[in-house]
């Protein structure tokens, strides 16, 4: 998902596939998919050999840093439910992420990498999320707010839906 502050206004930096030697480990930025009708299937659950795609999604997080705040595995071409995100300043993965609980819809307006302009959606200003970390345990959390919205624009990448 996009920031809507100013940086979201520049056009999206366009990655092709490129490693990057940091600290001894290959890092891989994959490119982003822009095809709607991939990105509009229900992703497959995640499993362990989803831990190499979640080391990928958080590179190429990092990589559109400027303007991107959260990415699903399909966003790279992986249909796993897998998402990353900005959690107060620190990256987070999540696998197989479902919400279980929500209160206090609003009305967004949010961008995607993988789709031109932005759109106006529904929210909830709480979700009580059920995933399993990078360990591969079972957690169950509570989001507000801007973090909240982002896994709320994540998780419905997983299952084929696009704002
Ligand atoms: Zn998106």
């Amino acid at each position: 998902m996009f920031r809507i502050q100013p940086p979201a206004v520049l056009p999206a930096r366009r990655h092709s596939e490129a490693h990057k030697r940091e600290n001894g480990v290959m890092r891989m930025i994959r490119q982003i998919v822009r095809d709607t009708s991939f990105l509009s299937q229900r992703a497959e659950p995640a499993g362990l050999d989803d831990l190499e795609t979640a080391r990928d999604l958080l590179d190429t997080l990092a990589a559109h840093r400027e303007e991107c705040v959260g990415m699903a595995a399909n966003m790279i071409g992986v249909n796993r439910r897998v998402i990353v995100f900005e959690n107060e300043g620190e990256d987070m993965v999540m696998f197989n992420p479902e919400i279980i609980r929500e209160s206090g819809p609003y009305e967004a307006e949010e961008g995607c990498l993988s789709l031109p302009g932005t759109r106006k959606t529904r929210r909830w200003q709480t979700i009580k999320v059920r995933y399993q970390n990078e360990l591969f345990q079972d957690r169950i959390k509570t989001f507000t707010g801007w973090t909240a919205e982002i896994i709320q624009h994540e998780i419905d990448h997983c299952e084929g839906i696009l704002i």
